[in-house]
């Protein structure tokens, strides 16, 4: 049985899968994902296998955008791996360090040169502590993590370009089925371009309901009494991102050769089959400094650019690195996280539980997903729930 997102009752809750025997891969027909290496032989396996990219593939650092850097070669050796299991879909991580995020606009042209055609899905990591050390408080994670999902999503910095884009999309809707991805695209960019949507009047706006009162009224206290931070982040991150990729594509606009922006916009934003999507995981955004109503606003916000969520609990508090465990676990620090279970149940996603080590049974995956209205996978050996 080929699970197929639309018809999915309530979201799916699959799990990451070994590679010590490819061949056991081939009977499963749910999604499931697997963490490969550069070295990793094509196997029989399902259209909606997700590729986690080994965290050896430093796509942000310095020299991955050269022409024939390492990274260039491990994703040209990803994408014959994803052909040869006949997936299009691969996971990467955003910038985790301070460095890395200087390179984000470099970054993801290297992933639209290699990977053009194929479905990235972008998870963001747990930042290092470079990157924490530059941030003051909540409302700053909060606004990073905003400003990097509106760089992938083209957004808000580009704003000839969206126009130019929502043109170019009105006309392409027309020879096109009109599907549901493409209308939702096009809505939230109108909604974006009439907006100007900021955090706050994001915050502002969200009329999720607040949960878990204690903690949003002492974290809406914390935002409002830091506001004369150095902003060095997000300096940054305006300065070596979206004004280089700007003037890039304004340069390449204004010469005879439109093709590299055209496969830009092509590949990353107009086509269903390929483009960039968001993969949120609880335990970083947890440890990145969002609470289950941050988290909430967040997957409300990017809904339509989310195929996969992973759901993972975090050991260690807010704005440390994390330690993944169960979300069920009671080592788990994440608040709330049963209304947060409940929430992401009913969003039609497929949700990966990447738990490898923490001890847990088969019959606790049963209950929890019975209890939260989870469709669970059909158990297989080669799954890693415990
Ligand atoms: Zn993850």
């Amino acid at each position: 049985m080929m699970i197929i997102l639309e018809q999915m009752e309530s979201s799916l809750l699959t799990f990451n899968c070994s590679l010590n025997t490819p061949k056991n891969l081939a009977t499963i027909t749910a999604p499931y994902q697997i963490l490969a290496t550069p070295k990793t032989k094509p196997f029989e396996a399902n259209s909606q296998v997700l590729i986690h990219v080994y965290y050896t593939t430093r796509v942000f650092s310095d020299d991955a955008i050269e022409p024939r850097s390492y990274v260039r070669n491990y994703l040209q050796n990803y994408r014959e791996l994803a052909i040869g299991i006949g997936t299009k879909n691969i996971l990467i991580h955003l910038p985790a360090t301070l460095n890395e995020f200087k390179n984000l606009g470099k970054g993801i042209k290297v992933m639209v040169d290699e990977l053009s055609g194929f479905n990235i899905h972008l998870e963001i990591p747990s930042w290092s502590a470079d990157l924490r050390k530059t941030m003051k408080n909540v409302d700053e994670y909060m606004e990073v993590i905003e400003r990097t999902l509106m760089e992938i999503t083209n957004d808000e910095s580009l704003v000839d370009s969206s126009l130019k884009i929502t043109n170019d999309r009105t006309s392409m809707k027309k020879s096109t089925d009109g599907s549901l991805l493409m209308k939702n695209i096009d809505e939230t960019l109108m909604k974006n371009i009439s907006e100007r949507t900021s955090l706050k009047t994001l915050v502002d706006s969200s009329s999720m309901k607040d949960t878990d009162e204690d903690s949003s009224m002492k974290i809406t206290s914390e935002r409002t009494s830091m506001k004369d931070n150095d902003e060095t982040l997000m300096k940054t991150l305006v300065d070596s991102s979206s004004v280089k990729i700007t003037s890039e594509r304004t340069s390449v606009k204004n010469d005879s050769d439109e093709s590299s922006l055209k496969t830009l916009v092509d590949s990353s934003l107009m086509k269903d089959n390929g483009g960039f999507h968001f993969v949120p995981d609880t335990a970083h955004l947890h440890a990145n400094g969002c609470n289950t109503n941050d988290m909430i606003r967040i997957i409300e916000k990017y809904k339509h650019k989310i195929q996969y969520i992973h759901l993972n609990g975090n050991k260690q508090a807010m704005f440390r690195s994390d330690n993944h465990v169960p979300i069920f676990s009671v080592e788990n620090k994440i608040n709330n996280w049963e209304f947060l279970s409940e929430y992401i149940s009913k969003l039609n996603k497929i949700c990966i539980a990447e738990i490898t080590k923490e001890g847990c049974s088969w019959k606790d995956w049963e209950d929890y997903a019975k209890k939260y209205k989870f469709e669970l996978v059909k158990r297989h050996k080669a799954m890693r729930h415990q």
